[in-house]
């Protein structure tokens, strides 16, 4: 696996994939940095080489060339959080670029205008990836949030540097925290898998059944395998199309020797809402009109104690609605016996959608081992895909 380490790029132009599709607030500002300074170390590594950097990204869907969805909003925080004056092009191919390239110095960077700009970037069209191609001597991909796309910047591009290809600090570390989980975990193993729908989770699920010791399994979710058991769920989320498929899992489970561990209990609710009337019943015994919306307490016991004995966790949906204070218990739970069992060594790696919120949500984000940046590419690599990006560099 090459990384930039493997490179000296002195006197060289990185062109480097970033993923700084960000958020901008109404008066186009940048919401959320996490995605710019996640970069950070590449970039400045590369600019401590004595190299050059040209960036490239999209941001949004733009249908035309909207205004909105130009990356010069981003050019001013951009060069505050990497302490280098940002310079910026407004196009991302043609003659106006390949003059800034041309002048570009050791230690300088030069943004160029949204990828997306050009509907031949998601296409993945050849002709496009190689005119960008031109704007650098080594290929950096660094954009983890986009590497499960077949995109013009992101794979296409690759080709067209047969050697001088590799991954950022940030896309080698998304790969090398994965592979602890998949590929060299320390035993017990504890996947928490939850969040709202059995069918959005079933290919992960499958993909790791091979390497788990334990398999909890909370959220909505959960609420299939009881009907599909025969319990009584009441008003609780369901796919009813998936309840074979849940008895499917739990024999497979059974049959590689994986411990399943479904909710004992649920906090209920008579509406979704944080101001409904709430009891706690045994998960088994919903009644009709109430709705299961957080783990019980003797569930969120017996999660924590499989977790806190285990020596890798994932953490992949929240075991509750996690977004209403009154059902968060359960998630929270769960984080904190995520931090103790990293306290006491164990790597935990929170990944895809909801629950990054929720550790984040519940300042948990600096006490597990690593959170994953990339929503969709971090679930595709769990379902053990070989993401394009990923594979473009590799070949
Ligand atoms: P996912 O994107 O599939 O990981 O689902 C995350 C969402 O599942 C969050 O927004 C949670 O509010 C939701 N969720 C978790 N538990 C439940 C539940 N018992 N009933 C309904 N929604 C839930």
């Amino acid at each position: 696996m090459k990384t930039i380490e493997d490179f000296n790029f002195k006197n060289k132009k990185a062109i480097i994939r970033v993923d700084f599709n960000v958020p901008l607030d109404s008066a186009f500002h940048v919401a959320d940095t996490t995605r710019i300074e996640a970069a950070k170390p590449t970039i400045l590594k590369i600019l401590e080489d004595g190299g050059s950097c040209v960036l490239i990204s999209h941001l949004g869907r733009p249908k035309n060339k909207e205004d909105e969805f130009s990356l010069k909003h981003i050019v001013e925080t951009t060069t505050e959080i990497l302490g280098v004056k940002v310079k910026f092009v407004a196009d991302c191919i043609g003659e106006k670029v390949a003059n800034e390239v041309a002048s570009l110095r050791p230690g300088e960077i030069l943004l160029l205008e949204n990828l997306r700009y050009y509907p031949e970037e998601e296409k993945g069209d050849v002709a496009f990836a190689e005119k960008l191609s031109q704007w650098g001597d080594i290929y950096v991909n660094d954009a983890f949030g986009t590497a499960h796309r077949a995109h013009a910047s992101t794979t296409i591009i690759a080709q067209f540097f047969p050697e001088n290809k590799c991954f950022g600090s940030l896309l080698a570390s998304e790969i090398i925290h994965v592979n602890k989980v998949l590929k060299e975990s320390q035993k017990p193993v504890t996947a928490i898998i939850g969040g709202a729908k059995v069918s959005s989770k079933i290919t992960i699920i499958e993909n790791i059944l091979d390497k788990v010791d334990h398999l909890i399994i909370g959220g909505g979710m959960a609420f299939t395998f009881i009907k599909a058991q025969g319990g009584n769920i009441g008003n609780s989320l369901v796919e009813d199309d998936k309840q074979a498929l849940a008895l499917e899992i739990l024999k497979k489970a059974n049959a590689k020797n994986v411990q399943v561990h479904l909710p004992a209990d649920a906090v209920i609710a008579d509406t979704f809402s944080n101001d409904a009337n709430t009891q706690v019943t045994n998960i088994y015994e919903i009644p009709e009109g109430w709705m299961g919306l957080d783990a019980g307490p003797k569930t969120q016991q017996q999660f924590a104690a499989v977790i806190k004995s285990s020596k890798t966790i994932l953490f992949n949906g929240p075991v509750g609605v996690f977004e209403m204070p009154a059902f968060a218990q359960g998630t929270i739970t769960v984080c904190e016996a995520i931090a103790e069992a990293t306290k006491n060594g164990a790597f935990s790696l929170v990944g895809g959608g909801d629950s990054v919120s929720a550790v984040k949500q519940f300042n948990f984000g600096d006490k597990v081992s690593y959170v994953s940046t990339g929503g969709g590419a971090m679930l595709e690599m769990l379902e053990g895909k070989t993401l394009p990006g990923i594979a473009a560099i590799l070949k």
